[in-house]
């Protein structure tokens, strides 16, 4: 088997943690090179742009985008047009729109395009699913609060607009939410408080009506002494438990068995299954959700926040 040889395209904190060693674990795939601003890896041959890539680069079929997603578009748009299968970090993109665009490109072109949620790919979630999908569900609720100062260290770009702030993480929540239940959900409210010196927000509520309960949702990046990333569902079966971004999952109190490859190593195997069969995944639903509560959201000012 011949290895896909991909370039990753923004080397900083994901790229570094979860891309590269998933690469370097995949025997489909093999790291050809990098675009990056700031340097790339030590050994592998870096550009500073990706037009430099692919000019200088043909025999690279595969493009993975790690940068912030207000800049991942030009970029996607440019990797498609060159017909390059192609992955993009959560979240796709800076608007909805713009997702439904390159879905549209990638189609046209006829090249994989690959809008990954990760946290989908934890252990728990596909359980989570089945177990769910006879439930009838009463009540759900989300709990996903981290340390900002923690997580996004020095990440300045969280907080330009297009960035999504505490939507960042909280996506991650929205995007298992979407793929464990099966039935609708739409916004219905939403309080979003902005830091008076910040352009996103640092903490989210949200509510969500589905057919026969209501959905709410608390994302905060206030939270001090260790991070809560939490989805309790409860049916008239019982409640399900999805803890720690999903990797582990309880029913009733009693936590269940979960097997998988882990988060990224299970992105990467898809996405060579994508290449392979010739096919596209994109789904906009967790940032429509997002969008809405920009839309719907009451927007509270709170205290400024300096790291
Ligand atoms: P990061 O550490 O700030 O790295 C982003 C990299 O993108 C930069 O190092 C830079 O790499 C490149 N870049 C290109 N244009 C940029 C711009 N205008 N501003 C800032 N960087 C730019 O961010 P990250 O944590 O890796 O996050 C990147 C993406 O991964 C985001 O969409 C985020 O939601 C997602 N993600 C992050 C995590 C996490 O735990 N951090 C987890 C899952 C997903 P070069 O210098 O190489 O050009």
């Amino acid at each position: 088997m011949t290895a896909t040889k991909i370039a990753i395209m923004g080397v900083g904190k994901i790229a570094r943690d979860q891309h590269i060693p998933a690469i370097a674990a995949d025997p489909r795939f093999e790291l050809a090179a990098t675009v990056s601003r700031s340097g790339g890896l030590d050994g592998v041959e870096n550009f500073a742009t990706l037009s430099e890539l692919i000019a200088a680069r043909p025999d690279i079929p595969a493009v993975s985008l790690c940068m912030p997603p207000s800049v991942r578009y030009e970029a996607a748009a440019e990797a498609i047009a060159a017909g390059k299968q192609t992955m993009l970090e959560k979240p796709p993109g800076a608007t909805v729109a713009e997702v439904l665009d390159l879905a549209r490109m990638a189609e046209e072109a006829g090249v994989t395009l690959f809008a990954t949620w990760h946290s989908r790919h934890a252990e728990g979630v596909a359980a989570a699913k089945a177990w769910l999908a006879d439930k009838t569900i009463t009540a759900l609720r989300i709990d996903w609060k981290e340390d900002v100062r923690k997580w996004h260290p020095g990440q300045d770009w969280i907080w330009e607009p297009g960035n999504l702030g505490v939507f960042d993480p909280g996506i991650n929540a929205l995007s298992i939410l979407t793929e464990i239940v099966q039935v609708p959900l739409h916004l219905t409210g939403a309080e979003l408080s902005f830091p008076e010196n910040r352009a996103a927000p640092i903490a989210a509520d949200l509510t969500f009506a589905g057919p026969g309960f209501i959905a709410e949702a608390a994302f905060d990046w206030r939270q001090e002494g260790g991070e809560i990333w939490q989805i309790a569902v409860e049916t008239t079966a019982g409640t399900l438990r999805l803890i720690e971004g999903g990797a582990r999952l309880f029913l009733d109190d009693s936590e269940q068995t979960v097997h998988g490859r882990g988060e990224y190593p299970d992105l990467y195997h898809r996405f060579g299954d994508l290449i392979e069969g010739g096919a596209r995944d994109v789904d906009a639903t967790p940032l429509i959700h997002v969008a809405d509560a920009f839309l719907l959201g009451r927007r509270l000012v709170v205290e400024p926040f300096n790291e």
